[in-house]
């Protein structure tokens, strides 16, 4: 599982070297190669979990791209690492002024560049709570009770198989995060796994059923995998993650 980020880099070997360094850190990508584009690709469903803007672009320039970000509703919340070749001072406040989250320094290394993303992520609901280890969670009417195995709508057991459980649970503990129906075989089934991924969908869908309302939690993401919501429309966000580790 991991997140998806927009690359947004003109310079072709850069803007590769960034989508592998993500992919192999279990990211998902979306590249763009100009600021009319970064822009487009900002808007598309699913929305980036975070941008990485080069701040020279042939078009716009890192520091337009990211005022717009700011200036429209449906992206002024998205999180933006700027990159630069520049050590120049003023670039760094220009493009705090702009809103960028964090700025990162042309070369850099994989590992520093997973720390900035991270940190950002830790900042933003996405990964507020990922890695805490606690037991339960709770969103908006639907209670997981990890020892028992059962999850509550509005204090109702909504009768679970066990293995529907593993799924809720898999996505509860990584939620705001992609996970691809190929790590939901693999973490959640296991050696059970089911010959095709497309059993995946119907064992979600029956889920969503059986939790109603708050089955709406599960997002699926076309050619991405599922997503346990962070934060929908007029509702609380959880109050705290689960363990990672599904009963054995
Ligand atoms: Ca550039």
């Amino acid at each position: 599982m991991g997140y998806l980020i927009e690359i947004v880099e003109d310079e072709e070997d850069v803007r590769h070297s960034l989508d592998v360094m993500l992919r192999r850190a279990g990211h998902y990508t979306r590249c763009a190669s100009c600021g009319v584009m970064a822009l487009e690709l900002a808007v598309q469903s699913p929305p980036p979990d975070l941008i990485i803007l080069d701040l020279m672009l042939p078009d716009l320039d890192g520091l337009d791209v990211c005022r717009r970000l700011r200036a429209f509703p449906i992206t002024s919340h998205l999180p933006v690492l700027m990159l630069t070749a520049r050590a120049d001072e003023s670039d760094r406040v220009r493009g705090f002024e702009a809103g960028a989250d964090d700025y990162l320094l042309k070369p850099f290394s994989p590992r520093e560049l997973m720390m900035r993303i991270h940190a950002i992520l830790r900042r933003t609901p996405a990964g507020a709570m990922a890695g805490d280890e606690v037991q339960g969670f709770a969103m908006d009417g639907l209670r997981l009770l990890i020892e028992e195995g059962k999850a509550l709508v509005d204090n109702e057991d909504v009768g679970l198989t066990a293995m529907e459980f593993r799924l809720l649970q898999y996505l509860a503990a990584h939620y705001g995060q992609i996970v691809s129906r190929e790590t939901l075989l693999r973490e959640v089934w296991r050696r059970d796994a089911p010959q095709r991924v497309r059993t995946i969908d119907v064992h979600i869908n029956r889920l969503r059923e059986k939790l109603g309302p708050s089955g709406a939690w599960i997002e699926t993401l076309r050619g991405y995998g599922y997503r346990m919501l962070r934060r929908r429309e007029g509702a609380s966000p959880p109050l705290a993650a689960p363990s990672l580790e599904a009963p054995q």
